[in-house]
């Protein structure tokens, strides 16, 4: 008995807090917004994926969420990128507010910015170089900030947030050559120092997953992610698909993936049933965090599953 009140009164505690029905709201706006851009410029939406034999198998450890279903593994969806790549074949040009579910760590519980549960407005366009997303993403923050500090003016206030329009050409810098000069925790210092967004590209092959598309240098990927300023960090990842069979397997090889894991993947990826595109994904919870100026992510879910927490 004494459990579950205890239980009704975290929960309520959350539903009622001011701080997360503002922050809510603006990150309802936030999804309108980015959507509303995004069909403007063609983008037709998909509903998501939430299970499937293949998923993201992500650059980093997390625990793994699996079933058997009539002797088929199924994956909770960490990420759509294989099945954003094959939708690229039915369309153009796709996006799809993507939940994923990663189970991260207990050690992430304090970084301000990791969910085990959280979304992702993930677009891909077939046939596009990585400056194309870039460009769009800059014009799509700039659509959504501007909108958003219009129409909850007057939540952004009351949570004490002066978030600016950014300006655009967002900066770019190279992962190697800021490595050299701030050292392994750039990203930190970059971030911390910075007053506008910006972009960090051509990350090593080490650090990324065999989908992004290796340059010609033979060393770094034809990707980017986007670094938020005042320290609130990485909110997007992207880059240009490799999608050529030998390719991938050569990739698979450089990272020891096991291949069985990817079975129909590459099935398909041999009967050149994989095109060209470029693509990526931000964390729905990490922009609204920076548009609300706030220390944590979960304060923007009303269910938020914060790493190594138990909660509804
Ligand atoms: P990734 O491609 O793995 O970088 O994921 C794309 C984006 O999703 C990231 O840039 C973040 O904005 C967001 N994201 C990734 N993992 C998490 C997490 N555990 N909690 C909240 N947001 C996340
Ligand atoms: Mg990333």
């Amino acid at each position: 008995m004494e459990k579950s009140l205890g239980i009704t009164e975290k929960v309520m505690k959350h539903l009622e807090n001011p701080v997360v029905q503002k922050a809510v709201k603006v990150k309802a706006e936030v999804i309108a917004r980015a959507t509303e851009f995004l069909r403007e410029q063609g983008f037709v939406e998909l509903l998501p994926t939430i299970v499937s034999p293949l998923t993201d198998p992500l650059n980093h450890e997390v625990f793994n969420a699996r079933f058997d279903y009539y002797g088929t593994i199924y994956r909770l969806t960490q990420s759509m990128i294989f099945h954003k790549q094959l939708a690229v074949t039915a369309f153009d040009r796709i996006f799809i507010v993507s939940p994923n579910v990663r189970l991260e760590t207990e050690d992430k519980k304090d970084s301000g910015r990791h969910l085990f549960e959280f979304t992702q407005i993930d677009l891909e366009m077939k046939g596009a170089k990585r400056e194309v997303v870039m460009n769009l993403i800059e014009e799509l923050l700039v659509y959504v900030i501007s909108s958003v500090k219009r129409s909850c003016s007057e939540e952004l206030r009351a949570l004490g947030s002066e978030v600016k329009v950014p300006a655009i050409p967002f900066k770019k810098v190279k992962y190697l050559e800021v490595l050299k000069e701030y050292g392994k925790d750039f990203e930190k210092i970059l971030s911390e120092r910075a007053t506008e967004p910006l972009w960090l590209v051509d990350i090593p092959i080490n650090n990324r997953e065999f989908y992004d598309k290796l340059s010609e240098d033979g060393q770094t990927l034809l990707d980017m992610d986007l670094i938020l300023p005042q320290g609130f960090g990485e909110v997007l990842s992207g880059g240009e698909r490799e999608y050529d069979y030998e390719r991938i397997l050569m990739r698979m090889e450089y990272k020891n993936t096991d291949r069985n894991d990817f079975e129909w993947y590459l099935r398909i990826a041999e009967d050149g049933g994989l095109v060209p595109s470029a693509g990526c994904g931000f964390g729905v919870e990490r922009l609204t965090r920076y548009i609300c100026n706030l220390p944590h992510v979960s304060l923007t879910r009303l269910f938020p599953k914060v790493p190594g927490m138990d909660w509804i």
